[in-house]
């Protein structure tokens, strides 16, 4: 008979089905604790707020919804970013949380995961609606988030000026200026120098290792790159960077695919004066579903979960996937990819740059001492080719691919700390 309190049905949503049979299948694997299993497959705090809003027009109030998702609140305080997007829900937030605590887990920071969002679409908003409701939202969420507590960052529809919002909301609140309240704002807030390009660099740092592991020299080597956002922009500068050639490159208006390679200054020119790819001249303009089935070598999904399918997995013709968005690979499509030698470097590895470096800035916030550009950069590549080599390691090791892996790393390291810690009371 199906369980009429059946907790899980608070965060349903695909996204969560998703994130809790991955993290299942690896418990199962590695034969976890079963108290330990069941308190990790669920979130340990769930805040749903709805606020008023109103429009500059004046006429109408809205009711929008607000989430903030700690998923672990065991080894430190909680990070993660916060989205604004038209279907943001509770169970796609409480699943980007769990994938949070695996991310900090695997990397080694002091960290638990958890995830924000309100449900608005970003792009409907002009500046001052962006700001009310990031402060009615920050005003709402006030008691759940702090320097020792829950640190908020950007994620998608939000940037550097909306942690700016929030970290003046709460100064106000509390009296003080208190910086390190979030992570990826502004430098002149104490904002790190190198945060916003963090992700997407990472995620490129990543692509040698992983190339060496299929046999591929980076250099001259396509690459397409799904997202022309915080992480997509910057991936595609640094690929260009390490001698790679820009093939494709899309954002929601559009794709764009140039096999001789797309000059990136001129796609970031473009984006800074018109906001988005539409219209960019020297390519061919191509559906977002359309760009990830183009020849390349390396597929850089950095935008939406769930772009790669079993309904595309089979047509994907990059030798190496390097997960700059979160979830972008279904579970099942995994498999195909896996099966056709597809190397995948995971999401929860690859795009650990941005939570890597937004520790580092919540670290120099605590402290008031800051480091320079090439100490954050330097430390990153370290934090990150070292969780690339140990993932690697366990891969080889167990004999499984490197989501696997990782996940086998970041969930041995949460339970060993809430084995210790035991239960209260
Ligand atoms: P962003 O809002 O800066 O950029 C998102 C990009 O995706 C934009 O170019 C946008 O036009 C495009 N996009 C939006 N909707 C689309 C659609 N329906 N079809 C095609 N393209 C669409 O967001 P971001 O910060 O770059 O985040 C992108 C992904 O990376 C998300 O999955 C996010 O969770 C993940 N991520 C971001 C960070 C970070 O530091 N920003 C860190 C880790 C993971």
């Amino acid at each position: 008979m199906e369980s009429t309190f059946d907790i899980d049905r608070e965060w349903d949503s695909p996204t969560y089905r998703e994130a809790v049979a991955q993290f299942e299948r690896v418990a199962e694997l590695i034969n976890l604790d079963d108290n330990v299993q069941e308190r990790l497959r669920k979130p340990q705090r769930s805040t749903i707020v709805t606020f008023p809003f109103r429009r500059d027009d004046y006429s109408d109030v809205d009711t929008l919804y607000g989430y903030r998702v700690q998923h672990l609140l065991t080894m430190g305080p909680t990070k993660g970013g916060i989205r604004y997007a038209p279907d943001v829900n509770l169970g796609e937030v409480a699943a980007l949380a769990m994938l949070m605590t695996w991310k900090c887990a695997i990397v080694g920071l002091p960290f638990g995961g958890s995830k924000g969002g309100v449900r608005v679409d970003p792009m409907g908003l002009s500046r001052a609606e962006a700001q009310r409701v990031t402060r009615r939202y920050t005003a709402e969420i006030i008691n759940v988030i702090g320097p020792n507590k829950d640190i908020p960052a950007p994620d998608m529809g939000t940037n550097e000026q909306t942690m700016a919002w929030i970290m003046d909301t709460y100064s106000q609140h509390v009296g003080h200026a208190v910086p390190a309240v979030v992570t990826g704002k502004p430098p002149a807030l104490g904002g790190s120098i190198a945060r916003r390009e963090a992700t997407g660099r990472g995620v490129v740092t990543l692509i040698p290792p992983a190339a060496h592991q299929v046999n591929m020299a980076v250099e001259g080597k396509r690459v397409i790159i799904q997202g022309f956002g915080n992480v997509g922009r910057y991936a595609a500068i640094a690929a260009e960077e390490i001698g790679m050639k820009v093939v494709g490159v899309s954002d929601i208006s559009t794709g764009l695919y140039n096999g001789q390679g797309l000059e990136v200054s001129k796609l970031t020119d473009w984006v800074d004066q018109r906001t988005f790819l539409r219209g960019f001249p020297d390519a061919e303009e191509v559906s977002n579903e359309g760009l990830l089935e183009l020849p390349c070598d390396v597929l850089i999904p950095a935008a939406l979960q769930g772009v790669i399918t079993k309904a595309n997995a089979d047509r994907i013709e990059a030798r190496l996937i390097v997960e700059g968005a979160n979830s972008p690979t279904t579970m099942e499509a995994d498999e195909i990819l896996r099966d056709r030698g597809v190397f995948t470097v995971p999401d929860i590895l690859a795009n650990a740059g941005g939570v890597t470096v937004s520790y580092f800035e919540w670290v120099q916030d605590l402290q008031n001492y800051f480091w320079s550009e090439n100490e954050i950069v330097g430390r990153l590549r370290e934090i990150l080719h070292r969780a690339f080599d140990e993932v690697l390691a366990i891969a080889q090791q167990e004999g499984v691919d490197l989501r696997t892996a990782a996940l086998i790393k970041g969930i041995r390291r949460v339970a060993a700390a809430k084995l210790v810690r035991g239960v209260y009371p």
